[in-house]
């Protein structure tokens, strides 16, 4: 069978050679075993399941949540003339027709389908009496209160398949999926006989870069400033700040346009050909841009504002350097912009809310890791980085460069820690330190330990950023309700015995000369 997908390649595709892991997958697919395909974007995962889609006698069934891109695979394999045909809400009840009896006289081998579609009664009615070989579950990370873009209506899934076609093989593809994502895919599909597929998610060829907050606007002026003829991607948060942004950009004589949410579709739609077109050098977006967005030679992704997670980290940056060649991702961050995505996750409950803070310790984490950007990046994707420097980031290159001496202000935190038994948040910790008037400091008597007011010197930022480092260090952990606690190698530091290096502020946005150079 797999000569037959090899010659399929060739002859409809009109391709020569497989990507890495395709071959493997449509072999495992062609085998009626299930799998789990974990495709960076543009890896090449819709041919996983199109070919054997070919080659089986049934219908392949593609749940996708996105409808434009739905539309969009679906003209393009037309173009192969391949007959593939979807079902959503936005089909006129003509084409909505069309489409069904197509599927009805078995003349389809694709159907795409949205999941609320693929719910309905007169889906299931539809597809009763069809035979279904292949289950495709596109951006199957969707099942997974853990991923980033949950959807109930694919948790039903499983229900449909177990209906519908319990014999269907199934296959489940992402670009981003956790280890706990995964398994969270796998059982709720209720995969038989399976395989999971995982494509490196390295790019090697983007250097990564974070930068402190200090001064935005200048930093992206400073970014910009040699790169006038680059095309770039700006992130920001808010419509706001990309409208800023934008008219600073345009003011300086930027070719810029924004993009968000809030523009009419039409604006949204040229903006974006114009970008993609380069008619103009620089696209300033919130989230909203970019899905589905194939332009190869995007030579910087910039995040004005800190992203919410990794995985959109990883899903903006993803967007530079498809054309293989070196491009630069920078990141301005600073504690305020993670405070206001703290007072979002504050107004959520329950395991949402877990889920969020977890998103967001776990790039903070990634943020102040003083190692090889990319072995805690590749970490959170569930595999290891082979080496221990990649020398395409920011910390390969400036080891060790500005670190600093904290031995004396680490030790009065520590302290503060013991006298107060180890069962307060850094909130109180920096108020005692810094001698506060806080009720909470006064009514509870904090201001009669040895600690109070010993650290004045210090704004509660640096105290912040210290206690963080200290965790990070592992002199400190937090325990429950974010208790700050000493570990271990805490005592060699109150006795004297060991000093504590680091830094507190991260360098600045320019890169440096050899950061550049490579
Ligand atoms: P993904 O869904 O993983 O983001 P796609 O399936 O859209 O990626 O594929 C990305 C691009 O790579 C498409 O233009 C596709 O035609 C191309 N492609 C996929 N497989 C191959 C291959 N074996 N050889 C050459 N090009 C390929
Ligand atoms: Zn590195």
């Amino acid at each position: 069978m797999i000569k037959e997908a090899k010659a399929t390649l060739k002859e409809t595709f009109g391709y020569d050679t497989f990507r890495p892991l395709q071959e493997d997958i449509i072999d495992q697919a062609l085998k009626r075993k299930d799998a789990l395909v974990i495709m960076p974007t543009g890896g090449g995962k819709s041919l996983c399941y199109q070919i054997p889609a070919l080659l089986f006698d049934g219908l392949t069934v593609v749940v996708s949540p996105l409808i434009s891109l739905m539309k969009d695979q679906v003209e393009q394999l037309r173009e192969y003339d391949i007959n593939a045909v979807h079902l959503n809400s936005s089909l006129s009840p003509e084409a909505y027709g069309y489409n069904r009896r197509q599927v009805l006289q078995g003349k389809a081998k694709l159907l795409y389908i949205a999941p609320e579609t693929l719910l309905m009664d007169k889906t299931k009615d539809l597809l009763k009496d069809i035979k279904v070989e292949l289950f495709a579950v596109d951006e199957a990370h969707c099942i997974s209160e853990w991923g980033h873009d949950f959807r109930p209506d694919y948790r039903q899934l499983a229900e449909v398949r177990k209906e519908l076609f319990p014999d269907a093989t199934c296959m489940a593809l992402t670009a981003t999926a956790t280890p706990r994502v995964r398994k969270d895919i796998m059982r709720t599909l209720e995969f038989g006989e399976s395989e999971e597929f995982i494509a490196s998610f390295d790019r090697p060829n983007l250097f990564l870069k974070i930068a402190d907050k200090d001064d935005p606007t200048n930093q992206v002026l400073d970014f910009l400033y040699t790169r006038k003829n680059q095309s770039g991607i700006i992130y920001c948060t808010s419509r706001r700040q990309v409208d800023e942004l934008y008219q600073e950009l345009d003011d300086e004589g930027y070719s810029v346009k924004p993009y968000h949410a809030g523009l009419s579709d039409r604006d949204r739609a040229i903006n974006q050909r114009k970008f993609i077109r380069d008619d103009i050098q620089i696209i300033v977006a919130t989230i909203a841009f970019g899905m589905g967005i194939n332009k190869p030679n995007v030579r910087f992704v910039m995040h004005y504002d800190m992203p919410q997670n990794i995985e959109q980290y990883y899903q903006q940056i993803g967007r530079a350097g498809r054309d293989g060649l070196r491009s630069d991702c920078v990141m301005l961050f600073s504690y305020a912009d993670t405070q206001k995505i703290k007072y979002f996750i504050n107004k959520k409950e329950g395991q949402e809310k877990e889920i969020a803070e977890k998103h967001l310790d776990d790039l903070l984490k990634f943020i102040e890791s003083k190692k090889c950007r990319r072995v805690p990046l590749m970490k959170y994707f569930g595999e290891e980085y082979p080496k221990d420097e990649c020398g395409m980031c920011d910390n390969c290159l400036s080891k060790d460069e500005d670190v600093e001496d904290f031995t004396l202000q680490a030790k009065k935190l520590l302290t503060c820690v013991k006298e107060l038994e180890e069962g307060y948040g850094k909130t109180q910790v920096i108020n005692v330190l810094r001698g506060s008037k806080a009720k909470k400091v006064l009514e509870l008597e904090h201001d009669k330990l040895d600690s109070y007011g010993s650290g004045k010197e210090w704004s509660k930022d640096q105290w912040e950023q210290l206690s963080r480092m200290l965790v990070r260090q592992d002199y400190l952990s937090k325990g429950e309700y974010a208790v700050l606690q000493l570990e271990d190698k805490a005592d060699a530091v109150l006795k004297g015995d060991e000093n504590v290096y680091g830094t507190l502020d991260r360098t600045s946005t320019m890169l440096s000369d050899e950061e550049a150079s490579r």
